[in-house]
């Protein structure tokens, strides 16, 4: 038998070993030595694969430590990724979203890291095409006369050459097939290659001059390399009038940030305007800076491929949507989120980060100077420029002096009594409402004069509900609590919240008449109302609806900036960012039905999209109005946008949010409680209320009262949220995850908390 002090008596040696966050459900932290021939190589941010349970697990080393021998731990059993895939910042980054948004280390991780590089998917591959050396074409024309499309491969071919095959068909009209059997029959020659990005499609080919800073911006960009060549640059907010030229500054600022070799990221909110912008700045760009466009439309294989040309230096000017925030640059130089106070950088899932407040983070940790740009700043970044911790840059004039658009408001409500008197049983058309005269009219000379037209309305579809006329029953969704919307072409019923659809009925479920009214208008009413108004218009409508395909927004877009249309009708995708220089007047067809909603935020959001829908007509040399429908002409959000007056909203709705203690003085946080039935939900958000009392509520932090969400019901789950006001996010945070964390699972009921909610 061996006698253990027989061994040398030095304590055993120090070994390596990892803490690694597997990639799972919740947050499971699990120590592994690493093996030796891997010391060089495992850093902070590796991803690795690890014995787990009775089989293996992958996840992110997270920190690494010095243990002893004799500590009995697992082996890491190898590499996934040769690079870290999380660099250090990045980490750190994710961190703190986890603490601030109340989710796990893990749900944060996977937010950022796309799917496809945890699974380590392959870029999918491409062909190069060349012609085969030996080929005559004189010959080939010669025996084959009838292969007229091959000929015209074989042309295309020689002249530009090498081609990407998948890339050909698009460019040349020529099919696939054509293709592969030039191919085939060994008339060219295909080398394996990466698949490359689809980039987006030129829309604006033609916007391509530097331009001459005027005086405003050139005193703008100053300001901002000052601050860039800070080691801790301050967040600036870019406040400037639609058409004041941010871009053309923010293109500037790119330029003076690449130069110092290090990199751009530019957030926007909407795929919608990466096409037109891009397009912008590529061409502005030389060869030598590679761009790179961030979207939820790139492939997975795509989004692995350029993660990983990020992580090798490769990418000089990402653009993207909320989730680029995430890119793994090393050597960020600048974030511009332009359009900042759009709410589509909320994230409505878990985990329930802000894009722009996330961006102010990453600048912090990274030293990258942040700008955020917009010509109706957030209450919440305005504020912080109030209290200087944000600089405000402003931009106060449109280039050229071009005026700002003559806004006309309409009061609908005298127009009700007329179209009562006229309305008929039937009435498919309530057309009095729909477009009052006076727009018709400007529509009218705006057409004779061929200048293109902007109508907006926020609801897709035909009609928002279906209502008997007799007995007044309204169709609603079985399982939410709204009024289920009529489409026409396809004729169905759809709920916008769930996606329920079902045939139209025949006749009312309750009475058996069979007369229905159509309430609420959208944008399928709005197009098919124009165009027996004006039936000689080129009618284009933008909604997801006739959107769905793959590049047909891009399509769109381009005809339209082609005046192959005269009038764009369409939702929230007409209102942001788009620039047509020949559109001279927009139309909202209505703006109550957001004036209106249950929420804090309502006017402020109704003013910004009545500005920034605005600010689409008039941008290039012909004057620009604008036409505002409504039936409450003297709200103020209204009446302040009326007159281009940003401040003056301001003042008066930081009085009213400050009076209710409501952000940007205080921080919101909702907390949903979501199951069935009802009386369990309501009996866990009353249990959990009480106990979130007695333990959050103090002089900094007010507790609401639970109450049934505005959306009672969605998707057969009912809601009810509670309401909380704080200054000081992080703590209230950490002590909400203790009361909640793993109490979901024994109610059999969902706890969602969303911190800084954008829409309630
Ligand atoms: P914003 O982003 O503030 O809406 P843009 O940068 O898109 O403004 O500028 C509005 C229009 O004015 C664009 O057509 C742009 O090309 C043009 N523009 C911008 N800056 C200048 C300038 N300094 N000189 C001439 N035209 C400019
Ligand atoms: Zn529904």
């Amino acid at each position: 038998m061996e006698q253990e002090f027989f061994f040398p008596p030095c304590p055993s040696p120090q070994l390596f070993v990892a803490r690694v966050l597997l990639d799972n459900k919740r947050d499971f932290l699990l120590d592994y030595f690493i093996p030796e021939e891997l010391e060089q190589v495992i850093t902070l941010g590796s991803y690795v694969r690890v014995p787990f349970k009775h089989g293996f697990g992958r996840g992110i080393v997270v920190e690494i430590l010095e243990k002893q021998q004799s500590d009995r731990l697992k082996i890491i059993t190898r590499l996934e990724n040769q690079q870290p895939v999380v660099p250090p910042n990045l980490l750190k980054l994710c961190r703190w979203i986890a603490d601030y948004y109340c989710c796990t280390l893990i749900s944060a991780l996977q937010a950022a890291l796309p799917q496809s590089v945890r699974s380590d998917i392959k870029p999918k591959q491409d062909l190069l095409l060349t012609l085969a050396t030996d080929f005559n074409p004189m010959v080939f024309r010669n025996e084959h006369k009838r292969a007229k499309k091959e000929i015209e491969a074989l042309a295309y071919l020689q002249k530009n050459h090498p081609a990407r095959l998948s890339e050909l068909p698009q460019k040349t009209g020529i099919p696939r097939n054509i293709w592969n059997k030039l191919l085939r029959k060994g008339l060219a020659i295909g080398l394996l290659t990466e698949k490359k990005n689809p980039l987006p499609q030129p829309i604006f080919p033609n916007q391509t001059q530097p331009q001459h800073l005027t005086d405003e911006q050139s005193q703008a960009l100053q300001f901002i390399e000052t601050e860039m060549l800070k080691p801790k640059p301050k967040p600036i907010l870019l406040f400037g009038v639609t058409g004041s030229g941010k871009t053309e500054l923010y293109i500037h600022a790119m330029e003076r940030c690449l130069t110092q070799k290090k990199q751009v990221l530019l957030l926007v909110p909407e795929i919608a305007l990466t096409p037109q912008l891009w397009e912008r700045i590529k061409s502005r760009f030389d060869s030598s800076y590679t761009l790179g466009c961030w979207h939820s439309r790139i492939s997975r294989a795509e989004k692995a491929h350029l993660w990983n040309q990020i992580l090798s230096d490769k990418i000089d000017i990402l653009i993207g949507t909320r989730s680029a925030i995430f890119a793994p640059f090393r050597s960020l130089g600048l974030i511009i989120v332009d359009e900042e106070h759009e709410s589509s950088f909320k994230q409505e899932e878990n985990p329930r980060y802000h894009g722009r407040d996330v961006a102010v983070m990453r600048g912090r940790l990274e030293g990258a100077l942040v700008i955020l740009g917009s010509a109706t700043p957030s209450l919440e970044s305005y504020y912080n420029s109030l209290n200087a911790k944000y600089n405000l840059v402003e931009l106060k004039k449109r280039v050229e002096a071009r005026r700002l658009p003559q806004v006309t408001v309409i009061d609908q409500r005298r127009r009700k009594k007329n179209s009562s008197e006229k309305e008929t049983k039937n009435a498919f058309l309530n057309t009095e409402e729909l477009i009052s005269s006076e727009l018709k009219e400007a529509i009218e000379k705006r057409l004779e004069k061929k200048e293109q037209i902007i109508l907006y309305i926020n609801h897709r579809g035909y009609s928002s509900s279906l209502q008997c006329s007799s007995c007044g029953y309204v169709l609603p969704c079985p399982n939410c609590s709204i009024s289920l919307s009529y489409h026409k072409i396809p004729a169905i019923l759809n709920c916008h919240l769930c996606n329920y659809s079902s045939s139209v009925p025949i006749q009312c479920p309750i009475c058996k008449d069979r007369n229905f009214k159509f309430l609420g208008s959208g944008t399928e009413k709005v197009e098919e109302y124009l165009s027996q108004l004006f039936p000689s218009a080129r009618i284009l409508r933008m909604d997801s609806d006739t959107m769905r395909k793959k590049g047909a927004l891009e399509q769109a877009l381009r005809a339209f900036s082609q005046r192959n249309f005269d009038i764009l009708v369409g939702t929230q995708m007409v209102a942001k960012g788009l620039d047509f220089p020949y559109v001279s007047l927009v139309g909202i067809v209505s703006i109550d039905t957001l004036l209106h909603l249950p929420d804090f935020r309502a006017s402020e959001k109704s003013f910004q999209q009545l500005l920034q829908v605005s600010g689409r007509s008039g941008r290039g040399s012909i004057e620009g109005e604008v036409y505002v429908q409504t039936r409450t002409p003297y709200h103020p959000a209204i009446q302040f946008a009326r007159h281009h007056d940003y401040l003056g909203f301001v003042d008066q709705e930081l009085e009213f949010r400050k009076t209710l203690s409501y952000p940007p003085f205080y921080r919101a946080i909702m907390i949903r409680f979501i199951g069935h039935p009802e009386e369990k939900v309501k009996y866990v958000a009353d249990a959990l209320t009480k106990e979130i009392k007695e333990k959050v509520e103090n002089s900094l932090t007010l507790v609401g009262t639970p109450s049934p969400a505005p959306l009672s019901k969605v998707k057969g789950n009912y809601h009810y949220q509670l309401f909380l006001r704080c200054l000081k996010v992080m703590e209230v945070s950490q002590k909400l995850r203790e009361i909640i964390l793993d109490r979901e699972e024994k109610w059999g009921i969902i706890v969602r908390v969303d911190i800084d909610p954008q829409d309630l």
